[in-house]
Order: structure tokens, then sequence, then C-alpha cells
């Protein structure tokens, strides 16, 4: 009877548990309703976030060992997969210079003291260089050069940290999917340098085979196979005609 009502929604919840793995944007909307934790928790080890801390092209935070754990031992994160499948390798995260203040521990924002933290300040962070802001830092100081170390910095690329609007989230992606089709990671380092290197041998073999197939190659190969067909000949002290028909072989193609 009451029971019934309750017993809906109890089900749907088994049901979208045991279905599975809910995709990091899923569970980071989901953790939205309880901002505190993605700005206080690595969302991948679900321990208190403390420096050295890195975020990802959706401007989730983790902390670095966790991903660095998650880079070499997946399996040791049930869920990882579901939570940071686009961690791929250390390009795919960037690593934040987070400003400490000194008296109170708390994070802070160097230009405009704002404390980063949930229902706070806008936060964005610089790939470049890895400096966190509060935006209304870069709205004050209008400059293409990083406020802390002065990199220039491409305002395209800024990161805004644990979005909170739907805008922000899309920006976010859309900055993601540019820098793919720029072939850049999110960390702006080149995307194709692990796949140029394969590329690269790829080339030389293609290369390799060109050159063999173009000339030179073969004809060594050709020339080296023929002398040893007549040293094998000599040794084998095959009849004179068939040796000089070797040389004569290796005269016309030489
Ligand atoms: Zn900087």
């Amino acid at each position: 009877m009451g029971n019934d009502g309750g017993s809906i929604p109890t089900r749907r919840e088994l049901v979208k548990s045991t279905k599975g793995e809910r995709t990091s944007s899923e569970l980071f909307e989901q953790n939205l309703l309880n901002a505190t934790f993605v700005w206080s928790t690595c969302l991948l080890s679900k321990r208190p976030l403390e420096l050295p801390v890195v975020s990802d092209y959706l401007g989730h935070l983790y902390n670095k060992d966790s991903i660095l754990e998650w880079l070499i031992s997946p399996e040791n994160f049930g869920d990882g997969e579901a939570i940071v499948p686009h961690i791929k390798s250390l390009k795919d995260i960037v690593e934040l210079k987070i400003t400490k203040d000194e008296d109170s521990g708390k994070w802070t924002c160097p230009v405009t003291g704002k404390e980063l933290k949930s229902g706070g300040s806008k936060f964005d962070y610089l790939p470049e260089c890895g400096h966190v802001f509060a935006e209304s830092a870069f709205r004050e100081i209008d400059t293409d050069n990083c406020l802390e170390c002065g990199l220039k910095y491409n305002k395209d690329y800024v990161v805004t940290i644990n979005p909170t609007t739907k805008t922000d989230v899309e920006a976010n992606k859309a900055r993601m999917g540019r820098l793919k089709s720029e072939g850049l990671t999110h960390s702006l380092k080149s995307a194709s340098s692990k796949k140029k290197r394969k590329n690269g041998e790829d080339a030389n073999e293609k290369k390799g085979k060109k050159k063999i197939k173009a000339g030179e190659s073969i004809h060594n190969e050709e020339t080296l196979r023929m002398t040893k067909r007549v040293l094998e000949s000599v040794q084998h002290d095959i009849n004179g005609r068939k040796r000089s028909e070797a040389i004569q072989d290796l005269y016309l193609k030489a």
C-alpha cells in the first residue's frame, strides 16, 4: 500500500545501479547536487583532494597520484573506466598550480584572493601553465599572459573548473572538440606524437618498401642473392655453364 509508492523509485534506482556504470558526466551532474563533493574530493579515488591536483578537459579535479595509479594499474579502480575513460595518458590531464593561502591553507585565486570552493566564484585554469584564477581576475586584467607566470595563453583554451552551468559544461566539451580537430590533447600537446612515432615507423617501413620497389635496394638485394647463388654454385661445384649464367645475370642486373 504505502510501500507501493516507495517501491517504484527504489526499483528504478536498483535497475540503474545494477545496469551499471554511470558516465563521468552523469556522476558529475549527480554530484553537482552536492557540489562540495567535486571541490573537495578526487572524483576517481573518492579521497579528499590534496595537492598536487590535476584536471581533465571536463574541468574535474583529481589527485595526481590517483591518476598516475589509474594510468599504471587501471584494474585498481572498479569504476575508473566509467569515471575517466578519457584519461589515457598524462597528456589528457593538466597539473594545476593552485595558490594556497599560507595562513588559512585554503586554495585561493592569487589575483582576487577568492577561495576555490563550491558555490563560490567561477574558476578557470590555463592549460599552458596550470595556473588557476577566479574568472573575475581575467575580467579585471585583460592580458594574453598568465597573471602569475607571464606565459602567453590562448583564451580559447581556458578551462572552467567544475562547471555548474550547461553553457560552461558544453564550452569545456566544445573546446576539447576543437583541440582534437587541431590534433591536440587537453594539455595542448600533440595528440599524435605517440601515433607520429607509430606513423613514423610506418612511414619508414613504407619508405623502405618504396625504396625496394624503386630500385636500388632491390637491385642490391638481388645482387646479394645472386652473389650468394654464384658463391653457392662455386661451392657446390655446379657446372660451368650455369655458373657463368648466374654471373652474366649479375652483371646485367647490376
Ligand atoms: Zn601561469
